[in-house]
């Protein structure tokens, strides 16, 4: 009975406890402060840190943090509004301008994070009529954002262009307003990369509406550090500032037509306060940082492969990772949880990851590179994988 008075209406958050304490799926928070780019404490311990998206160290560079004071002391410390309203700060302009330019493209909007970007610009570029192809390991918000358009929504096989051909041959004559195509660049959960030219050479013979979350390529890869969608004729690219630009916010790299319209249709950007001046601050610094960090970024690639090679020697999977991240698949997900708390032991911190996130038999731990590791704690790293597994 819906009214029932001597029903506990909060019954439903205890079964779901019990729920996942038998699944060993409780999620809980931590307190943690950060030391340095690489390092942090948890209840008294240094830990090396090996699951943040910090690629680049910068969250901690002084610049950004200078630039970040500088832009408080100038224009506050809140956007005091919507940017339709009065929240438009003439540095957003700015930044957006250097970063069109660093991104090749006509026109940038700022927004005010990866996952609301996600959940709001997806529903304004697609309608009820309209149909989206979306890849199978696409992040959470991608998935959310889909599911707000209302629309069909139809998932492909990870990476696997000729199932996305299938699907657009077999809906191109069915009468959707605009097919969209929906995918990572870099992937977060495997580390992989998705074949960006066979997606644009499809999507313009098929004249579908192409769409990139860039998130873990920004700052990584590309020209100038710039993403992997650099220098691709890609319809509208998502990237985040909260992983290798070590700060917060999002962004849209697209035609000047269509940062217009975003401007007048995305309720993310509409309804939202504009991001603080201190945001803003620590973005524009970053824009002037990672176009001259090739050095870094290659050292970071490096100690990946480099990684990657010894946990081949060793037997470990790595399944497609090319890049940073680094899933080393366990399979057995007692084993990953058991492995994980040993490496937490022992002074690392990574991050295990197991059904649902993954499908099961595929569970892995998860490590995250920083340009800031040296090979010395690469291989530590490494050192800790042997024992392991000579334990066992
Ligand atoms: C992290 C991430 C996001 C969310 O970005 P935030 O700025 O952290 O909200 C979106 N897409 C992908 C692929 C991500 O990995």
């Amino acid at each position: 009975m819906v009214n029932d008075k001597n029903k506990d209406k909060f019954s439903f958050i205890d079964a779901e406890f019990d729920r996942r304490i038998k699944r060993r799926q409780l999620r809980q928070l931590r307190n943690v402060v950060p030391l340095n780019g690489i390092e942090i404490n948890i209840n008294g311990r240094t830990m090396l840190n090996l699951c943040s998206n910090d690629y680049l160290g910068l969250s901690m560079h002084p610049l950004l943090q200078e630039r970040s004071i500088e832009f408080i002391h100038k224009y506050g410390s809140g956007a005091t509004a919507s940017r339709l309203i009065c929240g438009n700060y003439d540095f957003y302009e700015q930044v957006e301008n250097k970063l069109a330019k660093l991104k090749q493209v006509e026109a940038a909007l700022v927004l005010s994070s990866g996952f609301q970007a996600n959940i709001s610009v997806i529903p304004a570029v697609a309608d009820r009529n309209s149909l989206i192809l979306s890849d199978q390991l696409n992040h959470n918000s991608l998935i959310q954002g889909c599911r707000l358009s209302r629309c069909k929504v139809v998932v492909y096989r990870h990476n696997d262009l000729s199932h996305l051909t299938e699907l657009l041959i077999e809906n191109s004559g069915k009468g959707f307003s605009r097919i969209l195509i929906v995918t990572e660049s870099v992937f977060s959960m495997d580390g992989d990369r998705a074949d960006l030219g066979g997606l644009v050479a499809l999507s313009e013979k098929f004249n579908t509406f192409l769409i990139v979350d860039d998130a873990h390529a920004t700052g990584v890869f590309g020209y100038q550090g710039m993403g992997l969608t650099c220098g691709y004729p890609i319809d509208l690219v998502i990237g985040t500032f909260g992983k290798a630009g070590g700060s917060f916010g999002a962004y849209l790299a697209c035609s000047k037509k269509l940062r217009t319209y975003m401007i007048n249709c995305c309720s993310g950007l509409i309804y939202t306060t504009a991001l603080p001046p201190s945001v803003l601050g620590a973005i524009d610094a970053a824009l002037d940082l990672i176009p001259a960090m090739d050095a870094e970024r290659k050292s970071l690639q490096n100690h990946a492969e480099y990684l990657r090679q010894s946990l081949h020697e060793m037997g470990w999977r790595t399944g497609q990772s090319s890049t940073q991240i680094i899933p080393i698949i366990v399979g057995n997900e007692a084993e990953a949880l058991a492995l994980s708390k040993w490496l937490e032991e022992n002074g690392i911190l990574i991050s295990a990851i197991r059904p649902p996130t993954v499908p099961e038999g595929a569970s892995r731990i998860r490590l995250s590179l920083s340009a800031l590791h040296t090979r010395k704690h690469v291989d530590h790293v490494i050192g800790l994988l042997q024992k392991w597994l000579l334990n066992k």
